[in-house]
């Protein structure tokens, strides 16, 4: 399309992911812009700010939480290998579910303090 895709390989119809090597296609419903993986939710490192395909990383984003605004939508965090940085995307609507709960449920399910603690304080 545009020559602001300045790789083919990133052109908006379809990447490869980096993570599970699935085709991933753009153009499914409730997308914009997509950026990651709907099977294993990873994404790479293309975007400064959504969409707009100016970062010069290209390193590995690694889905590390979910977070929710007040609204209640969700977006994923990612986490990009390479540089370190961290970024947040809407999810999309052919993400997959049970990889985004228990993207969610992480932290409950790893307490950074033991659990007895808290059944003997109630
Ligand atoms: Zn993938
Ligand atoms: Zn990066």
């Amino acid at each position: 399309m545009s020559n602001h895709y300045r790789n083919r390989e990133e052109s908006p119809a379809a990447f490869i992911c980096q993570h599970c090597k699935r085709t991933v296609l753009n153009n499914q419903p409730g997308t914009r812009h997509r950026n990651h993986c709907p099977w294993c939710l990873w994404s790479r490192h293309l975007d400064n700010i959504a969409g707009d395909r100016k970062a010069a990383c290209y390193g590995n984003m690694e889905p590390i939480s979910i977070w929710v605004k007040p609204d209640g939508e969700w977006s994923l965090v990612h986490r990009c290998q390479s540089c370190k940085c961290v970024h947040l995307n809407r999810i999309a609507g052919d993400d997959n579910e049970m990889l985004l709960l228990s993207l969610a449920a992480k932290p409950l399910a790893n307490p950074p303090f033991p659990l007895e603690y808290l059944i003997k304080a109630s």
